[in-house]
C-alpha cells in the first residue's frame, strides 16, 4: 500500500473550474452584441460600428462591443450635462443612498462579476473573487459614506463637473469603481470609457445602475478604443478628466488638455522597487514577491517589478522565489487552482515576450520554471532575470507582464540610490524586520504608496497615486476626494492680460544726478542664486520704471542659464526639507519680523511703483507680513491622518514637499501675491526658483536682502528677474522641478501645462485669471495642499 508521502508527491492537482453558466446566459440574453450606455439606455453606435471581445484564455471571441465615435460622446457629454443639475443639488444623503444600492447589489452579484472578470480579462478566479471585486464592492461602501457626509466635510468645495473617466484593463471593474465611486459621492455625473479588451464589466455595471434607479445621465459607458478616449478628452463640455493608463497617454493627455482649464489626474505607469533588506524575514519577502509581480500576471501599475536584493542573501532569496515559482500553476483563469492565468491580449503576450528577449540580449539571466504552458490562449510563465544591471532597457520600462528583474545592493544607501534610480514612483514594497532600516527607507524613496513588510495593500480609505511620472493626484480617502471637488467660492476676480511687453526689457539710464559734478554710484540689482546676490548670465539688465515713467533702478534680465543654475542651488539646498517643521516655522517668523522693521521702504517702494496711495501701500506690506506669519503657524499644523484601513495596520498619510518648485508671480500686488505664493511653498519643505513680476522686480530685489538677514538658507528662496515667458518655459521643462505654479495670461498658462508633459510636473495655473490677493482667497489650505503629495505608508503589525 502506497504511503502518504508517496501520494502526496505523486499527486496531481485536480482541476477545480469555477461554473460560468450564469455568465454565458447573461452573454448568450444579449446575444453577445454589447452597446453603449447613454442617458440611462443602452443605444448602439449610430453607425453601426463595433469591435470584437476576445476571451484571453482561450484567444477565442467572447462579445462584439460598440465602437463610440463622436456622436456617442456627444452624446453622453450632454447627457451628463443635464443630469448635473440635478444630481449635484440633491442632499448628500440621497446620493449616499444611491451609493449604497449600488454596492449592495454588487455585492449580491459579487460571483457573477467575478467570472465575467476573469472571462474578459484572463485573470484568476481567485483574484477576481477575493480581491476585484471585494474591493470595488468595499469601494462603493466607503464613498457612500463620503457622500453623506460632503456638506459637513467639505463645506467650501462643490462638484467639478461632468468628469471624463478613462480605464485600463487590468482591473476592470475595480478601476471603474474607483473613478465613478468618489465622482457620484462629490455631486459629479460621468462619462466613462472602459478599455477596448474588456469592457463586459462596465457594461453589467450600467445593468445595476439602472437596477438602482440612478437618474438618466448620472453615469454613462461609452466602449470604444483609444481614439474615442481622445475624443473624451478633447470635449469641450468635460470640466476634469481621470485617467488610469500608460505613462505614454497620459503624457498625451496632458497635452491635449493643456490650456482647456479642464482639472486632470493622472494614474500612470510604474516600476516599482521590491526591497530585501538582510534581515528581512526572507520566506515572507518570497511570499511577497509572488504578490507583488505574480498577482494578474505582472499586469498591475504598482506591481513590484525590480527587486532589489542584499547582496549577503541575494544567492539564497533567488533560490527560495525559483523553488517558489515553480510551483505557480499558469492555465484556466477560471480554475480555482490556478495562480497565473492569461495575458489580456496577444499584442501585449508578444510585448512582454519582446522585451524579455531584449533583457538576454542585454546580458542579464533569464529563469523560467520548467513545465509545459497551455497550447491555447494568451499565457507567459513566471520570469526571473537577475544580474540586472540598473540602467538595462528591463529595470527601466515597465513590462507589465510577470517579469521580475534583480539587482543586488551593499549597503542601505545603495539600495535607496537604486529604488529611485527610475522615472516612476508609483509604489514600494521594503522588507526588513528593523523598523528603523524599514521607516527610514519609506521616508526616502519616491513613491506615492509604500508597504513595510507587505505588498499590493488597497483599500478605499487610503490615498493611491504616484510621485514623478507615474501621474498626479490620488485616489481612495480623503485625498481622493478633493480630486472630485473644487473650491465653492470662486476665489478669483478679473481676467488679467499680460502687461509685459518687449518694452519692459529696454534699458535707460538710472544714474542718479551729479551733485557737486560727482555722479552717484550705480546700484543695479542682482539675481538671488544659491543665497548670493548673482550677476544675471547674460550680462544684461533692464529698467525698472515708476509710474510717472522715471526710472527707479535696473534689475538683471535672466536667462536659461540662470534658471538652470538656481535649480541647482535649489537641489543643494535639499537640508530644507529635513528641517523640523518648528525650524522652518522659526525662520518663517524672523522673515516677517525683519520685513516689518522695514516695511517704510517697502511700502515707499509699492507707492513708487505702483502710484498706490500712503494707506494702500502700507496695508499691503501689513497684509504680506501677516501671511508670513500665517504660513509660519501653518508649518507645524498642516499634518497628515492615519487612515483606516484594515485592523492590525497603520497607514500613514504623509504630506511630503515636492521638492524644487517653480513659481511664476503675477504682476498684481507684486510683493503680497509673490509672499503669498513663495511662503506656503517653503513653509512645507519645498525649495522654490520664483519669477517676479517683471515691471516691478525691484520689490523682489528689495525683498532678498530681508532674507538674507533672516537665517533663510541659500538655495530655498532663488529669485530670478527678468522676460516671465522665457524664464517660464525653462521652469516647465526642466526635469528637475516637480511642481510649478503659474499666474500669468491664458497662453503662459497653457504653455505651462503643455511644457510640463515632459516629466509630467503637477502644475497648478490660474488661466489668467486674476486671484484677489487681499482677501481670503490669497492663503488658506488650497496653497499647502498644493504645495506637498501624500505618501500613504502601510504598516502591518504583529506575527
Ligand atoms: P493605454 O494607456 O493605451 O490605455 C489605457 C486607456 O486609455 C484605455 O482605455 C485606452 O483605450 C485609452 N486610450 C488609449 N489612447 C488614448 C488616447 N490617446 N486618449 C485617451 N484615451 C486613450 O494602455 P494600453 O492598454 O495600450 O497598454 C499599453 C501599455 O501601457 C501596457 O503594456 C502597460 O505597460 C501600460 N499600462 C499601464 C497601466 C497602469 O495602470 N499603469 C494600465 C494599462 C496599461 P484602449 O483600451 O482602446 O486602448
Amino acid at each position: 500500500m502506497s504511503k502518504v508521502t508517496e501520494i502526496l508527491k505523486t499527486m496531481d492537482y485536480g482541476v477545480a473550474p469555477e461554473a460560468n453558466d450564469q455568465v454565458l446566459a447573461w452573454l448568450s440574453s444579449k446575444q453577445r452584441q454589447f452597446k453603449h450606455f447613454i442617458n440611462g439606455k443602452f443605444v448602439a453606435s449610430a453607425d453601426g460600428a463595433q469591435f470584437e471581445v476576445l476571451a484571453p484564455a482561450t484567444g477565442e471571441n467572447l462579445a462584439f462591443a460598440a465602437q463610440g465615435g463622436k456622436q456617442e460622446i456627444n452624446a453622453a457629454v450632454a447627457a451628463a450635462r443635464s443630469a448635473l443639475r440635478h444630481w449635484s443639488a440633491l442632499p448628500g444623503n440621497a446620493r449616499a443612498r444611491y451609493l449604497y444600492a449600488i454596492a449592495r447589489l454588487l455585492q449580491k452579484r459579487e460571483r457573477f462579476f467575478s467570472v465575467l472578470e476573469s472571462m474578459d480579462n484572463g485573470k484568476p478566479i481567485r483574484e477576481s473573487r477575493d480581491i476585484d471585486i471585494p474591493l470595488a464592492v468595499r469601494h462603493f461602501y466607503h464613498h457612500a459614506g463620503w457622500a453623506d457626509l460632503i456638506e459637513t466635510e467639505f463645506p467650501d468645495f462643490a462638484p467639478v463637473g461632468v468628469c471624463g473617466q478613462i480605464v485600463p484593463w487590468n482591473f476592470p471593474l475595480l478601476m471603474l469603481a474607483w473613478k465613478i465611486a468618489p465622482a457620484l459621492a462629490a455631486g459629479n455625473t460621468v462619462v466613462l470609457k472602459p478599455a477596448e479588451y474588456t469592457p463586459l464589466t462596465a457594461l453589467a455595471f450600467a445593468e445595476l445602475c439602472q437596477e438602482a434607479g440612478l437618474p438618466h445621465g448620472v453615469v454613462n459607458i461609452v466602449t470604444g478604443d483609444g481614439e474615442t478616449g481622445a475624443l473624451l478628452v478633447a470635449h469641450d463640455g468635460v470640466d476634469k478628466i481621470a485617467f488610469t493608463g500608460s505613462t505614454e497617454v497620459g503624457r498625451a493627455i496632458r497635452n491635449a488638455t493643456a490650456g482647456s482649464g479642464k482639472k486632470l489626474s493622472l494614474e500612470l505607469g510604474g516600476k516599482s522597487p521590491f526591497i530585501v533588506f538582510d534581515d528581512a524575514d526572507l520566506d515572507s519577502a518570497v511570499e511577497g514577491v509572488v504578490d507583488a509581480i505574480w498577482f494578474n500576471q505582472g499586469q498591475v501599475c504598482c506591481a513590484g517589478s525590480r527587486l532589489l536584493v542584499h547582496e549577503s542573501v541575494a544567492n539564497c532569496f533567488h533560490n527560495k522565489l525559483k523553488a517558489r515559482a515553480s510551483k505557480l500553476r499558469v492555465g484556466d483563469p477560471l480554475d480555482k487552482s490556478t495562480d497565473i492565468g492569461a495575458i489580456v491580449s496577444e499584442v501585449q503576450l508578444q510585448r512582454i515576450a519582446r522585451l524579455v528577449e531584449q533583457g538576454r540580449a542585454e546580458g542579464a539571466q533569464c529563469w523560467q520554471p520548467e513545465g509545459a504552458m497551455p497550447s491555447y490562449g494568451f499565457y507567459f510563465p513566471p520570469t526571473l532575470f537577475t544580474g540586472v544591471a540598473p540602467s538595462s532597457t528591463i529595470a527601466q520600462e515597465e513590462i507589465f507582464g510577470p517579469v521580475l528583474v534583480s539587482t543586488t545592493f551593499r549597503t542601505q544607501d545603495e539600495a535607496l540610490q537604486l529604488a529611485n534610480h527610475s522615472r516612476f514612483g508609483l509604489s514600494a514594497s521594503i522588507w526588513s524586520e528593523n523598523i528603523n532600516v524599514a521607516l527610514d527607507a519609506a521616508a526616502r524613496v519616491k513613491a506615492g504608496v509604500v508597504w513595510i513588510n507587505a505588498t499590493n495593500l488597497l483599500d478605499a480609505g487610503a490615498g493611491f497615486g504616484g510621485y514623478r511620472e507615474s501621474g498626479f493626484g490620488r485616489e481612495g480617502g480623503r485625498e481622493g476626494m478633493t480630486e472630485y471637488l473644487k473650491p465653492r467660492a470662486n476665489p478669483r476676480t478679473k481676467s488679467r492680460a499680460s502687461s509685459v511687453t518687449a518694452a519692459t526689457f529696454s534699458i535707460a539710464p538710472t544714474v542718479g544726478t551729479a551733485t557737486a559734478g560727482i555722479p552717484l554710484l550705480d546700484h543695479t540689482a542682482k539675481l538671488y542664486i544659491g543665497g548670493k546676490q548673482t550677476r544675471p548670465d547674460g550680462g544684461s539688465s533692464y529698467t525698472v520704471f515708476d509710474t510717472k515713467g522715471k526710472a527707479a533702478g535696473q534689475v538683471g534680465l535672466g536667462n536659461r542659464k540662470d534658471i538652470r543654475n538656481a535649480v541647482e542651488a535649489a537641489n543643494a539646498a535639499s537640508g530644507w526639507s529635513s528641517y523640523t517643521a518648528h525650524n522652518r516655522a522659526q525662520v518663517l517668523f524672523f522673515l516677517a519680523e525683519n520685513l516689518e522693521q522695514r516695511g517704510d521702504e517697502f511700502a515707499a517702494r509699492l507707492r513708487a511703483l505702483l502710484g498706490a496711495s500712503a494707506a494702500q501701500a502700507k496695508a499691503e506690506v501689513a497684509q504680506s507680513i501677516a501671511r508670513i506669519m500665517f504660513y509660519a503657524a501653518h508649518a507645524d499644523k498642516y499634518d497628515g491622518a492615519v487612515h483606516s484601513t484594515r485592523s492590525r495596520n497603520v497607514t500613514l498619510a504623509m504630506p511630503e514637499p515636492w521638492g524644487v518648485m517653480g513659481i511664476i508671480c503675477p504682476d498684481e500686488s507684486p510683493l503680497l501675491s509673490m509672499i503669498s505664493l513663495i511662503m506656503p511653498a517653503i513653509a512645507m519643505g519645498n525649495r522654490v526658483v520664483a519669477v517676479p513680476a517683471a515691471a516691478t522686480a525691484l520689490i523682489a530685489t528689495d525683498f532678498y536682502q530681508v532674507l538674507e538677514t533672516s537665517d533663510v538658507p541659500g538655495g530655498v528662496i532663488n529669485l530670478v528677474t527678468g522676460d516671465r515667458d522665457v524664464l517660464t518655459k525653462t521652469i516647465a521643462e526642466h526635469d528637475d522641478i516637480a511642481a510649478v505654479w503659474y499666474c500669468g495670461d491664458k497662453d503662459g498658462s497653457a504653455n505651462v501645462e503643455r511644457a510640463s508633459s515632459g516629466n509630467l510636473k503637477s502644475t497648478w495655473v490660474d488661466g489668467g485669471i486674476a486671484r484677489d490677493w487681499q482677501s481670503l482667497a490669497g492663503q488658506g489650505r488650497e496653497f499647502l495642499q498644493r504645495a506637498t503629495q501624500i505618501k500613504n505608508i502601510w504598516v502591518p503589525y504583529g506575527e
